[in-house]
């Protein structure tokens, strides 16, 4: 081992998506990577999630683009609807026409779905080594390396920490200290039904989004059209945590109860919702210390308005194994490269993502607003505004 801890692996806390595509794009460029996973196996739970062309140029980068693209479900629009009366608000098309203009598609998938891909890639590569059941607990930094300690008093030690961690990053504590999580108030239910039980005209191709006052559902397909997706999200100040635990009917219906009869119809095939209650937190500019960062959710939690949180996670990545390959013997500069290359672009999400949020809650005035600006835009003006996002980074 050399002075700078060259011999160590890079240790990667946190086996979602972000942990395990920052995994893969490191053992590409030859750095041995060691994933900490607190869960027992390496899996992932959730719902159905959208990818803008952004992940797939990210993706392309190291290899894995085509590979996502064979369960993922290609929606032939995006549609905005009024909840209440029926009217469309805006259609944006997702074909040709969006290709031409982004060269990368857009496409919804199963979390499962991308995090099997990513952790395929890192099982059948050998310079990933996997480690669940080992919840991290600590962590010290030296001049030459990181030592680990895990819940059971295990120490492991690295040539440098990244925190792939998600929205409660421990390691986020110990470097930003900046306390728990904003909750936004706002909840999501979600579930995901077998295509034969979708009634045939209630089933659409596209990604469909009712807009309502203080409501939004979104439906659409999922692995190749097997599966069928519905996001349903209202503001409620009852509950101030809570992941992907079992959501209240009574709740759902006092929301969505008097919309469109599609969307009630819809909402009655649920016997059993998951729900999410929605946090994110302010951007920062610093979250390296040192041989320490963070990525994805840890360094960044976004509301899901713009779709954006696995994609983001997968640019970090892409550009954290750019910059460590590029200073590979100063890792505290490769840190700050990273983080100074990525800031800017990941709070822009996080503060538009809540902008969204509004927008697609609107009512009264501020929903006949929506309605004027976003009626009459051509495809090019819609996929305009979306350029900041979609062709970068
Ligand atoms: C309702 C909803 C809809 C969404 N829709 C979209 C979408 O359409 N498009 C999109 O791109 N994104 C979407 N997202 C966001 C996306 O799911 C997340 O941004 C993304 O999964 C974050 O990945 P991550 O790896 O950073 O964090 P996580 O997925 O949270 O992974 C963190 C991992 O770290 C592990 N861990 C935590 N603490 C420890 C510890 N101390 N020791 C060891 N392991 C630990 C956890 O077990 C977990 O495996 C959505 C999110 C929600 C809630």
């Amino acid at each position: 081992m050399s002075a700078n801890g060259a011999g160590l692996p890079f240790l990667i806390v946190g086996g979602g998506i972000g942990g395990l595509v920052a995994a893969y794009a490191l053992a590409r460029q030859g750095f041995p990577v060691t994933v900490l996973e607190q869960s027992a196996e390496f899996r992932e739970v959730g719902a159905g999630i959208q990818l803008g062309p952004n992940i797939f140029r990210a993706l392309e980068k190291v290899g894995l683009k085509d590979e996502l693209l064979i369960d993922a479900w290609p929606p032939g629009k995006l549609e905005m609807r009024d909840a209440l009366t029926g009217e469309m608000v805006t259609t944006i098309p997702l074909g040709a026409r969006f290709m031409k203009r982004f060269h990368y598609p857009y496409a919804v998938t199963h979390r499962a779905d991308i995090h099997r891909v990513y952790l395929h890639a890192c099982r059948t590569h050998e310079l990933v080594t996997l480690k669940p059941d080992s919840r991290v607990a600590d962590f010290k930094e030296t001049d030459d390396g990181v030592t680990i300690w895990l819940d059971e008093g295990e120490q492991v030690r690295g040539r440098a920490l990244i925190g792939c961690d998600g929205l409660w990053s421990r390691i986020r504590g110990k470097i930003i200290a900046d306390g728990a999580p904003r909750v936004s108030g706002h909840i999501a239910y979600r579930a995901v039904l077998k295509r034969e039980e979708v009634p045939e005209d209630l089933w659409h191709p596209d990604v469909i989004l009712w807009a309502g006052p203080h409501t939004h559902f979104v439906h659409y397909p999922l692995r190749r059209g097997t599966l069928y997706n519905l996001v349903a999200v209202f503001h409620s100040n009852r509950y101030v945590e809570g992941w992907n635990t079992r959501g209240d009917p009574e709740e759902l219906w006092r929301h969505f109860g008097g919309q469109r009869p599609e969307i009630v119809r819809m909402l009655e095939r649920i016997e059993t919702w998951r729900m999410w209650v929605l946090c994110d937190r302010e951007p920062v500019k610093d979250w390296s210390r040192g041989r320490v960062t963070l990525l994805g959710d840890a360094a960044h939690p976004m509301l899901q308005y713009l779709a954006q949180g696995a994609c983001m996670a997968t640019e970090d990545a892409v550009t954290l194994a750019d910059k460590i390959t590029a200073t590979p013997d100063d890792l505290p500069a490769a840190f700050k490269a990273y983080q100074d290359a990525r800031y800017l672009r990941t709070g822009r999400v996080q503060l538009m993502a809540r902008v969204y949020g509004q927008f697609y809650h609107a009512e009264g005035v501020a929903a006949e607003l929506r309605y004027h600006a976003l009626h009459d835009r051509t495809p090019e003006q819609a996929y305009d505004g979306m350029g900041w996002l979609y062709d970068g980074p």
